[in-house]
């Protein structure tokens, strides 16, 4: 009789407390311990940002049969690494301003690890254990060229993306990412005058690494695709290394995940 009763209150929410959510191991990979830096409670305040067209604003993946996008953590910091490569000191200064930009469009908290000799790689691994220890690897935002990597190649002038993380209860959470700058390109425009338009490079690539997606709106910095920054026009958003309206709601949301204390 007893036994029926538990049986009657074990529901999902029982299940999920006493079996919390860990990063799932595929065969074959490591992974750092569950937690690491977790701080229990979000470490800045959350954006508010003003109502933005929901054209103007969009999320690259969402949590499994939701409209949930998949964020990182707002309760560890972002850490980063930057490889200068041939841009130099000018390139690690335009990364930070560029990265103070987006930490405070999302209120999530960003440590810069400093340089890295890491390049930039799609196979890159999350977990890299004998170079950044115990703890997923942190975003690595790299200045390149097209003959190293050749996603670059042509108007491309910058690539990013975030590196989503499975747990057991099937939800996602971005644990790492990569930015991939065209060293070249974004430093012609910088040697012509203006560092604007390769700080909005940057921030741009950010953006994807944090989840948001490319929008149809001119306006926005998260406008079309991995161009240079002429493709926004002289005053277009890129160019002058602005967040429009939406690129801030978008921001703001993707600064507003769960707290993810099990990846
Ligand atoms: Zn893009």
């Amino acid at each position: 009789m007893v036994l029926i009763v538990v049986a009657a209150l074990w529901g999902p929410a029982n299940v999920a407390r006493l079996f919390p959510a860990r990063a799932e191991r595929p065969m074959g990979e490591g992974i750092p311990p569950a937690g690491v830096e977790f701080a229990g409670t979000r470490l800045l305040p959350p954006v508010h940002a003003a109502p933005a067209g929901s054209e103007t604003y969009g999320f690259s993946m969402m949590q499994t049969g939701t409209d949930e996008p998949v964020t990182f953590d707002p309760c560890r910091p972002i850490h980063y690494v930057t490889r200068t490569a041939a841009a130099g000191p000018g390139g690690a200064r335009l990364v930070d301003e560029a990265v103070a930009q987006i930490s405070a469009a999302t209120g999530l908290k960003f440590v810069n690890d400093g340089l890295t000799d890491e390049a930039p790689s799609e196979q890159r691994q999350a977990f890299q254990p004998e170079r950044y220890g115990q703890r997923w690897a942190p975003v690595l935002i790299a200045w390149s060229d097209e003959s190293e990597s050749p996603g670059l190649a042509g108007r491309v002038a910058g690539l990013g993306g975030g590196r989503p993380w499975r747990d057991t209860h099937g939800r996602l959470t971005y644990v790492t990412g990569t930015v991939w700058l065209d060293t070249p390109t974004l430093m012609s425009g910088v040697s012509a005058g203006s560092s604007n338009g390769a700080r909005g490079v940057i921030m741009h690539e950010l953006g994807h690494v944090l989840g948001a997606a490319h929008v149809t709106d001119p306006a926005q910095l998260m406008f079309g695709g991995e161009r240079t920054p002429s493709r926004g026009g002289p005053s277009g958003p890129l160019f002058a290394g602005q967040l429009g309206a939406g690129d801030r709601a978008g921001l703001a949301a993707l600064g507003k995940g769960p707290c993810a204390p099990g990846v």
